[in-house]
């Protein structure tokens, strides 16, 4: 059955900006939102006769037939949902449906549910997904909370600004201005703690940040250069990055607290996806489009069970 999803009004407006969201404002029957051209995506082979009984997430996701993984829906190149078919795409995407494929879920059997950075923890807390992948920084305040494998990827806090803004080269140029994060995430609580003259505003997705900096309602939207690039190049001629990245926010797949064995199972699994070539070809197929060439992963970080 087809049935069209409906785009918040705030994403809307945004979407004068990014034709990626226009067609889901239109009529039903639109065409799908770009994103990466399927078949230039990679193959991930599928690990064969693997078991991890130590994992109850594991076991209880083979019990179900399928991995609930949480990610980001509205982020251009890391998570994306297209709101005509509903397919999730994105680096972040690529990096769940290779860790699903080592261990031994085909393509097939993983579905996404798209949770916001404030409820990661909640959602991984009571089994609302198996694990997570969507710009989740590794941290100590959240590692009492929930578990991490890697990290993937090394993001940096950055600032996204209006073409036409004259005035804001870095933080330290944020005083009385109105700048704009998700509510939960590191970025929020660092301008908060760090920048106290800045006015900071915080909603539950960085889009609606983005349609507030379009409409002039905000200054700046701050958040992880990964994400912000992403969402620049969407719109280049309204938006801008500018600074140097002010922090580091290295990328880490959510698992619930204490799963050591699924933890170290994602770990072994990143590792051997980094060293046959899968990372760099998924992110090339996607957030290496949004034109940073791919770096070199970040050492995995395979701490002791706590
Ligand atoms: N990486 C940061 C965080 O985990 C910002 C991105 C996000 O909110 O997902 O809080």
């Amino acid at each position: 059955m087809f049935r069209t999803t409906r785009v918040p009004r705030a994403l809307c407006v945004l979407s004068g900006a990014l034709a990626l969201l226009a067609a889901a404002c239109g009529k039903e029957g639109s065409p799908p939102g770009k994103g990466p051209a399927a078949d230039k995506l990679p193959v991930y082979q599928v690990a064969q006769g693997f078991a991890l009984p130590a994992s109850r997430t594991w076991t209880r996701a083979k019990k179900r037939g399928y991995f609930l993984v949480g990610a980001k829906e509205d982020q251009p190149y890391l998570g994306e949902k297209d709101p005509a078919t509903g397919t999730y795409s994105g680096f972040d995407i690529e990096i769940a449906r290779m860790m699903s494929a080592s261990l031994g879920f085909p393509p097939k059997s993983i579905r996404f549910r798209t949770i916001a950075s404030a409820n990661r923890e909640t959602a991984l807390q009571n089994g609302q997904i198996d694990y997570y992948v969507g710009t989740y920084t590794i941290n100590a305040n959240r590692k009492k909370l929930v578990g991490f494998a890697g990290p993937y990827y090394l993001a940096g806090q950055s600032l996204l600004v209006r073409r036409n803004e004259n005035d804001i080269h870095g933080p330290h140029d944020l005083d009385g201005k109105r700048v704009c994060s998700a509510a939960g995430s590191t970025p929020y609580q660092r301008i908060k703690a760090d920048y106290p003259k800045a006015i900071p505003v915080a909603y539950d997705t960085y889009s609606v940040c983005v349609d507030n900096l379009l409409t002039y309602q905000v200054d700046a939207v701050t958040t992880d250069d990964a994400i912000l690039i992403g969402y620049a190049a969407k719109a280049p001629g309204e938006l801008k990055v500018v600074g140097r990245p002010f922090s580091e926010e290295p990328y880490g797949i959510g698992v619930p607290h204490g799963d050591t064995a699924l933890r170290f199972a994602l770990d072994d699994a990143l590792e051997a996806r980094e060293r046959n070539g899968d990372w760099k070809k998924a992110y090339e197929a996607t957030l290496g489009l949004s034109g940073v060439p791919a770096p070199h992963p970040p050492a995995i970080d395979r701490y002791p069970a706590s």
